[in-house]
Formats: structure tokens, C-alpha cells, sequence
């Protein structure tokens, strides 16, 4: 048997239904937001995410599936979608559409060359936003939003909200060169990837995986004492806005967040409830401006976030929330005999909107009925020799059991009456 490659995952059934839901409840808060939806290939140029990501993250040191194509290209396939979303920004001009800000947002498959473990796998899926050209305080404060309403609207309670801010290039500049010197006597005791960080880029030792319990750590400096005015002034109003919101959030000044490209405000939303595992990261993003120039030739400053949809569906079960997916059909169409009619029926049924089924096993009346049940199906109509000579159909309300006489032609207004139909 070949089974499915290591940290992968097949999605079918319940799982499938919930899924689509997700989705569905993300496009349809998009457009509130009005937000517009962007796709992009699943694989680029390698350099794009050595460019974007950073030569010194795990993600593009580790992680990254990188191919040759057959002429010989480097390749790989998506570890995240910011780098992808900028360089569609860039490529397609869309900065010179004069609605702007640019708010955009994607779903999709990425893919990391982890360890497999609960809530971490090599092929994963992300919500994210991009939003381009503002350098309003105001946008992060919505970026923000987004997750948490999203996970409001599902009814998660146990999430944290965490931000930071990293501060403009002079205060992190600062802050870099503090941690230089700080981490100076400890150089030894740091893993072989802080040490290759160490004067590349600093910051990231904070957030490695490997060595922040140790003990010096603790006393490692702290961005905020190395925030000029303007990058303080910033950070306050961005936290004004969310208490316009109602948002409630901690500030963390130990989030650097995985990626080199961010300044100003970083933040993460955690699952905080106890026993949830060390995955509890459910969402992660901030502010990048200083990315599109790194990327092309303009210089726009971008805000976004991605989250994950497995470690989602993981803190959703945790909290007992079942989504409310619709598990039923409108109608159950059981053919005695008469197949062909019962079929244009269906057809007729479904153009109209209504979720239709019928017996494609040649199944015994009794057997379809339980398979109407199976279904969950608010209406049965039988079609049998006699139906079909006087052209009055039996249509039977499942839950009800009541049955009416129908004319052939009445089908479809007797369902509008009773089943609120989605229009095509
Ligand atoms: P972590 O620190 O957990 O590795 P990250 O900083 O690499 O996370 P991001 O790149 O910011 O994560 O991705 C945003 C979100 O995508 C994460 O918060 C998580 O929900 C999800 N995610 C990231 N990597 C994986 C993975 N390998 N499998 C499943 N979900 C993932
Ligand atoms: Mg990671």
C-alpha cells in the first residue's frame, strides 16, 4: 500500500464539512471587511523567500522543499504567503490602483520541511491577510481584528491576544547592536543556529526554539528601552485603537515573531487554555514595511497576519465547539422503476436550489427510506409507474411524515413554499 507522504493529512467527511465551513465564514467576513481575495502559485523562484523570508530563519535555513524543474531552475514550494502576496503586489502593478490601501487576503497550502508532531505539519493550511500603502496605526488594529473576531464568530474563548513592536529600523538597530554586546560572554552556550544568527540577525535568537529557557535569557535587553519617540508613539496608538475595538491583549515584549521582515507591531494569538499542547500559537503577523523594497522596486509598507487552520480545528475541539455545518438534504428522490424521470426530476430540483439526492443502488423502498433518513432529508418523493402515468407525485415531509399529492408541474413551487432554497 503507499501511503500519504509523512506530515500530511487527507481530508474527507467531517472533517471536509468543516473545513468548508471555515472557509465559507472566512469569505464571507472578508467581504465585511471588504477585503479582496488574492491566489498565487503554490511554488516561486527559491530567492523569492531567501530574499523575503530571511537567510537566517528556520524557515528558509530548514524548512523550505526547494526542486530543480527540468530546465534546471530552483524552485520551491511555499513555506508562507506574504512573500508570495508581495511579489504579486509588485509584479501586477497593483499599487497603482488609486483604491488604496491594497487589503488582500488568501487561503491556502503551505509547506515546511518539519518534524511532524500535534499541530505541526509539512503541509498546512493558512488564512492571511496582506494589507499594502498605509502607514495607519489604525490597519494594524484591524489586521488584528481579523483573527480575533474570526475566532469570536466560531466561539473560541480561551485565545490571547499578544502584541509587541519591534520598533523603525534606528530603534532596532539599537536594540541589535544591545544584544550584541549583551549575548557577547554567552556566545558559547548559544546552539550552533544562534551562533550563525548571532551577528546576522540577533533578534532571532530570542526566538529560538532551542535556547530561550536558559537562564540568560531573562535578562537579555528589552526592545522597549530602545524605542525612539516616533516607534513608541506608534506602538500607543496602535493599542488605542484596539481598546476602540474592545480588543483585549498583552503586551509581550518577548515576541520577535519567526520572520526577519517585521518592525513596529509584532503580535501572536495563543490558545490559552490549559492542556492545549506547545503548539498554542494559533495566529502570528505584524508590520512590514521595508518588504516590498527588499522584494522590487517600490516602496510600500505592508501589515498581515496568517493563521493556521489544523491547530484551529484542534483549540475548536478542545473547547467542544461544533460547527454548524448543514448535514441535511432538502429532498430524496426514491425511483420505483421509473429511473428516468426520478433523474430529470433531480436535475430539475437542484437548478432550483434545492439539495437533492436519489438511489443510484438499486436499493428496496425500504432501504431508500432509510437512506432518505441517512441523509437527513426534509422531503421524499416517489416515482413509480403510477405517478408518472397521471403525473402527481407523493411528496412526503420526512420529519413530519405528513404526505401530499403533488402536480408534477407544483413541484417545485409546493418546495418553494416550505424549504428555504439557496438561489443559484
Ligand atoms: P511556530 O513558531 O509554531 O513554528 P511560526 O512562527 O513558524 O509558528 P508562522 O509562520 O507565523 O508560524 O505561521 C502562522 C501560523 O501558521 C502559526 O501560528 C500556525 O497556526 C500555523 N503554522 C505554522 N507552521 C505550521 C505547521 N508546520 N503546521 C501547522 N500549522 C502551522
Ligand atoms: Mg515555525
Amino acid at each position: 500500500m503507499i501511503q500519504r507522504p509523512k506530515g500530511t493529512y487527507d481530508v474527507y467527511g467531517v472533517k471536509a464539512k468543516k473545513i468548508l465551513y471555515l472557509e465559507k465564514l472566512i469569505n464571507v467576513l472578508m467581504e465585511k471587511y471588504n477585503y479582496n481575495y488574492i491566489r498565487t502559485p503554490l511554488f516561486e523562484k527559491s530567492e523569492l523567500f531567501h530574499r523575503a523570508v530571511g537567510e537566517t530563519t528556520d524557515i528558509v535555513t530548514k524548512e523550505t522543499y526547494d526542486f530543480k524543474d527540468k530546465s534546471d531552475r530552483d524552485m520551491t514550494l511555499r513555506p508562507e504567503g506574504t512573500a508570495s502576496v508581495v511579489r504579486a503586489y509588485i509584479e501586477n502593478k497593483m499599487y497603482s490602483d488609486p483604491n488604496l490601501p491594497s487589503k488582500n487576503y488568501y487561503i491556502g497550502p503551505m509547506y515546511r520541511y518539519e518534524r511532524p508532531q500535534s499541530g505541526r505539519y509539512r503541509e498546512f493550511y493558512q488564512f492571511g491577510v496582506e494589507v499594502f500603502s498605509s502607514n495607519d496605526p489604525m490597519i494594524d488594529a484591524e489586521v488584528i481584528s481579523i483573527p480575533v473576531n474570526f475566532y469570536k464568530l466560531l466561539g473560541l474563548k480561551g485565545v490571547k491576544v499578544k502584541i509587541n513592536t519591534l520598533g523603525d529600523t534606528e530603534s532596532r538597530n539599537k536594540y541589535k547592536e544591545a544584544l550584541i554586546e549583551y549575548f557577547k560572554p554567552y556566545l558559547d552556550s548559544l546552539c550552533e543556529d544562534c551562533k550563525n544568527r548571532y551577528l546576522k540577525n540577533p533578534l532571532r535568537i530570542l526566538d529560538c526554539k532551542v535556547d530561550n529557557d536558559k537562564e540568560f535569557f531573562k535578562d537579555a535587553p528589552k526592545m522597549r528601552d530602545y524605542l525612539n519617540e516616533e516607534s513608541k508613539n506608534y506602538f500607543e496608538k496602535v493599542q488605542k485603537y484596539l481598546d476602540a475595538l474592545e480588543i483585549e491583549y498583552e503586551v509581550d515584549y518577548s515576541i520577535v515573531r519567526g520572520l526577519d521582515y517585521y518592525n513596529h507591531t509584532v503580535f501572536e494569538v495563543e490558545a490559552s487554555v490549559e492542556g492545549f499542547g506547545a503548539q498554542n500559537v494559533l495566529c502570528g503577523g505584524g508590520r512590514y514595511n521595508g518588504l516590498v523594497k527588499m522584494i522590487g522596486n517600490t516602496d510600500e509598507p505592508g501589515v498581515g497576519f496568517a493563521l493556521g487552520f489544523e491547530r484551529l480545528l484542534t483549540a475548536l475541539e478542545f473547547e467542544n465547539i461544533n460547527l454548524p455545518y448543514e448535514d441535511e438534504i432538502d429532498v430524496y428522490v426514491i425511483p420505483v422503476g421509473e429511473k428516468e424521470t426520478a433523474f430529470s426530476l433531480l436535475q430539475a430540483l437542484r437548478l432550483n436550489g434545492f439539495k437533492a439526492d436519489t438511489d443510484y443502488m438499486d436499493r428496496s423502498i425500504k432501504a431508500n427510506f432509510k437512506q432518505a433518513d441517512r441523509l437527513n432529508s426534509k422531503y421524499v418523493i416517489i416515482i413509480g409507474e403510477e405517478e408518472v402515468k397521471n403525473g402527481i407525485y407523493k411528496i412526503k415531509n420526512n420529519k413530519t411524515k405528513e404526505e401530499f399529492e403533488i402536480n408534477k408541474e407544483d413541484i417545485i413551487d409546493f418546495l418553494d413554499q416550505n424549504i428555504d432554497s439557496e438561489e443559484m
